[in-house]
């Protein structure tokens, strides 16, 4: 794979690329043309740009680099979840999870290669943090995707990386993906999820930043979540209720909450009583999301029975909470919650 010299276009908001090209052309326009041919048309060459003048388009082609990257490797579950491996410039890879549920199409796209958190439970974790990804490659993994499947119906932060600690590009991302000159998602289809940077949370409210937000909250006090999250020791289980019961919410917004539940470490009854008492301050503001622990060959840790799972489920909705059971897609192919690691070549 060549290392290009251009900046990718990809990496510009609509208006940056406004700026930028109004001082090289002097025409109004421009950017929005652009933006329609590539978000609109997907025509990714300016040669074919063909409402814009010759010189403008050998201009572009030299000022920008319009390529997507291809997969190194697609794996297809039984289940249509297709697991999706791309090598970056650097040599650096990446996996992007494209799943359906009942005719919706899920792309679950990561925001670093690797992840500094550490959590025990996840197999992300064992890479360690290699680095961000920058705006363009988050934007190529959808726009990867649209280009050989389809238009997912939702995009979730919840592949490889922790998405706040990468903040501004992932911001960019998202402002391009709900611009509607750009991808035009609604703010509802999309979802970051965070292991709990506090202060970056408060930060995504006071921005507004279009997107919902899922917190990995995965036990029930603090003991348990700084074993299972070394993060916890920095941003506690406490200052996680504290921030959920008091972030401004949009109208008929949640905020979602994903326990993992492992077994016999975070999954047994006392542990479903006291998240019951936990949580009812925030009753109103969540909706709860159960992962059953999705197995990997270097963890000890296990799935809990389906007794197990469906009493949590049960329990809780008596107690007044939305939750659901979130069953991992592409398990098979590794390509479930927790499951994304590519080994280093
Ligand atoms: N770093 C962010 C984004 C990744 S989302 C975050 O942690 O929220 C990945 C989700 O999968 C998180 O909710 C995480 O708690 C969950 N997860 C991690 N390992 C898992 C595993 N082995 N089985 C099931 N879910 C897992």
């Amino acid at each position: 794979m060549q290392r290009s010299q251009q900046p990718s276009f990809f990496d510009f908001t609509l208006d940056e690329m406004r700026k930028i090209l109004f001082e090289k052309f002097q025409k109004k326009f421009r950017a929005d043309q652009i933006f329609d041919w590539i978000y609109k048309k997907f025509e990714f060459n300016p040669a074919n740009m063909h409402n814009i003048s010759l010189a403008d388009r050998t201009t572009l082609a030299e000022m920008f680099d319009f390529s997507v990257f291809k997969p190194t490797l697609v794996k297809e579950s039984q289940d249509g979840t297709k697991k999706i491996l791309f090598t970056l410039a650097d040599k650096k890879q990446i996996e992007t999870v494209f799943m359906p549920s009942n005719d919706r199409w899920t792309v679950c796209v990561s925001s670093q290669a690797g992840c500094g958190m550490g959590c025990k439970f996840c197999k992300t974790a064992t890479m360690g943090f290699q680095r961000n990804l920058s705006t363009s490659e988050i934007i190529q993994q959808v726009l990867r995707v649209i280009l050989d499947f389809k238009r997912p119906d939702n995009i979730v932060f919840m592949g490889m990386g922790e998405p706040l600690a990468n903040y501004d590009n992932v911001v960019k991302a998202i402002q391009i993906l709900v611009h509607q000159k750009a991808l035009n998602f609604s703010w509802r289809s999309i979802t970051v999820s965070t292991v709990g940077l506090e202060p970056k949370i408060r930060l995504f409210f006071e921005e507004k930043v279009p997107a919902q937000l899922a917190i990995s909250l995965n036990a029930s006090n603090q003991q348990v979540r700084s074993f299972l999250m070394p993060v916890s020791n920095k941003f506690s289980f406490e200052k996680i209720i504290e921030t959920v019961k008091n972030l401004p919410l949009r109208r008929r917004q949640k905020i979602f909450i994903e326990y993992v539940l492992i077994d016999e470490m975070n999954a047994d009854d006392i542990h479903l009583n006291e998240l019951i008492e936990a949580l009812k301050v925030v009753r109103e503001r969540i909706k709860i999301n159960l992962i059953p622990f999705n197995e990997f060959a270097e963890s000890e840790f296990r799935r809990p029975s389906l007794k197990i799972i469906n009493r949590w489920h049960k329990k809780l909705k008596e107690n007044r909470f939305i939750s659901t059971v979130r069953w991992s897609k592409g398990v098979d192919i590794l390509g479930g919650c927790g499951q994304l690691a590519t080994k280093r070549i």
